[in-house]
């Protein structure tokens, strides 16, 4: 029983919170509390339609870039420089606190690499603060040191995703398994945040590579997960011939939440797995300059700055059928899609087209920050 405790209890904080937020104002974001508006008390059915409907459009997954520059240059990445400053703390803070009013369930500090920002320790104890139900982290992982790792304790981050690209490095990738070795058993060591360690089937690792990884995720506590490459557009980069494979694997790993849907199979075997993307409303993915955008790979497609997303934001994009969605392999979208899947978008199209994958370059299912669900 006490097993469940912890999350039975996040979630009553969130639903305390969604119903005060709610009856603060008459839609998602509470911007009323924010901007110390008071308002009287509503009457009992229009308090319980206020929850309702801020229920009904609030993000489950928001994705915030804390800085775009990575202290690695992984070849098939398409969301990193070297160049671009810090994102300032109390401009993060303000970016985690608005992700909030829009009743943003989970909160996943993303980069880039964001163990380059000094500060992430207090920017995960702020979320924490707010009462997100989880606070992850997306990393390479070659940045934690036990000073790092005992601030994110300290700080209460709940979750930290750390995927490798096989067991060596080589000369695209040196996110493997071999050099990060040190680093992962001191994860295993210090850290009372969970981990989640991916294996990548595309990459070019073999299936005993992967098997690898997954071997030393299982010994060390770590929670194993396959991820599948896809194009810097978010459509899959994988051969029929990779079914067998990631079939094979992922029975090894067994089912999780972030599996539902099987989408990974009918990708794989058929090249389209069509669903109702609710990028823009369930899922956000927040850039360094504070802009919404759909998710990291139609970043030239949509946005809207943070500071200026509402509820009839979330309201809009809920309901707008992404075009791209026929070939789209990013789990966390389509993770946070699926709870609505059965009801109507009946706004206007938009977005490019599923284009057919070409064999050129690649980037990561969920790069090494992208949850895959
Ligand atoms: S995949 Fe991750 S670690 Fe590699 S360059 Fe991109 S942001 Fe950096
Ligand atoms: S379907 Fe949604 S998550 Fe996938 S690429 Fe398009 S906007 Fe992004």
């Amino acid at each position: 029983m006490s097993g469940v405790r912890g999350p039975i209890d996040a979630v009553a904080r969130y639903v305390r919170r969604a119903a005060a937020a709610a009856a603060n104002d008459d839609a998602p974001a509470g911007e009323g509390a924010a901007a110390g508006r008071t308002s009287a008390p509503p009457a009992d059915g229009a308090a319980t339609s206020r929850v309702w409907r801020w229920f009904r459009y609030s993000p489950l997954l928001a994705q915030l870039v804390v800085t775009r520059r990575c202290n690695l240059a992984c070849g098939y990445c398409s969301e990193f420089d070297r160049t671009s400053p810090l994102v300032p703390a109390e401009v993060l803070r303000e970016r985690v606190d608005h992700l909030a009013r829009l009743g943003t369930v989970a909160i996943d500090f993303t980069g880039g690499e964001p163990l380059l920002h000094p500060q992430l320790g207090e920017l995960v104890a702020h979320a924490r603060n707010r009462r997100f139900v989880s606070v992850r982290l997306n990393s390479n992982g070659y940045l934690m040191t036990e000073r790092r790792i005992e601030e994110l304790n300290a700080a209460g981050l709940d979750e930290a995703q750390v995927s490798v690209d096989g067991v060596k490095a080589n000369e695209t990738t040196v996110k493997a398994l071999e050099p990060l070795r040190p680093k992962l058993e001191l994860l295993a060591r210090l850290a009372r945040f969970d981990i989640v360690l991916s294996g990548v089937v595309g990459s070019g690792a073999t299936v005993a590579e992967v098997e690898e990884v997954i071997r030393f995720a299982r010994d060390h506590g770590f929670r194993p997960r396959i991820l599948l490459v896809h194009h810097d557009d978010g459509q899959l980069a994988l051969r029929p011939a990779d079914l067998a494979m990631y079939r094979g694997l992922q029975r090894k790993v067994g089912f999780h939440l972030s599996d539902m849907g099987d989408y990974r199979e009918k990708l794989i075997a058929h090249g389209r797995a069509p669903f109702r993307c609710r990028a823009g409303s369930r899922y956000l993915y927040i850039d360094e300059l504070g802009i919404v955008r759909w998710c990291s790979q139609t970043r030239e497609i949509f946005g809207k700055p943070l500071a200026d997303y509402g509820p009839h934001d979330l309201r809009r994009q809920y309901h707008t059928p992404k075009r791209c969605n026929t070939g789209c392999t990013l789990g966390c979208a389509r993770t946070c899609s699926l709870f609505d899947e059965w009801l109507p978008q009946d706004g206007p199209p938009a977005g490019s087209r599923h284009h057919e994958p070409p064999p050129a370059s690649s980037a990561q299912d969920d790069p090494q920050h992208a949850a895959g669900g």
